[in-house]
């Protein structure tokens, strides 16, 4: 085997979803079942595959601030320069921003929660 390339049959990654496969599809970060979320960005009480206490693990409060805050200024200043390089209408303006807006800090809240749920999991040796 080449240097470099994994040995087949790692149980430690073997049928896990990757992190953005895991927050985009909602895949259970133990066994790959589909329901993690359980609302736009709310991770569900336990995997219904293979009963995986998700709850337990779920980052929340304020260090959820680290993520949304950032990712707040940065659509601000996407929406000033959006504004500065082609002045779109209003009416163009709020559909567009009514659907980035939610879906951007929605993506971002997804795979921070995943990668910090992974995490954890992984520490507590349930990976
Ligand atoms: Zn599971």
């Amino acid at each position: 085997m080449p240097d470099g390339e994994s040995p087949k049959g790692d149980r430690s990654t073997k049928g896990q979803p990757g992190i953005t496969q895991a927050a985009l599809f909602g895949l259970c970060p133990r066994c790959g079942a589909k329901g993690l979320w359980d609302g736009s960005a709310n991770i569900a009480d336990r995997c219904h595959a293979c009963g995986l206490d998700l709850m337990r693990f779920e980052p929340k409060g304020r260090g959820l601030y680290l993520v949304v805050l950032p990712v707040t200024i940065l659509l601000i200043l996407a929406a000033l320069k959006l504004d500065e390089a082609v002045q779109l209408p209003v009416w163009v303006l709020v559909p567009l921003w009514g659907l980035v807006v939610p879906l951007t800090v929605i993506g971002a809240l997804r795979f921070a929660k995943t990668i910090v749920l992974r995490a954890r999991l992984e520490k507590q040796g349930l990976l």
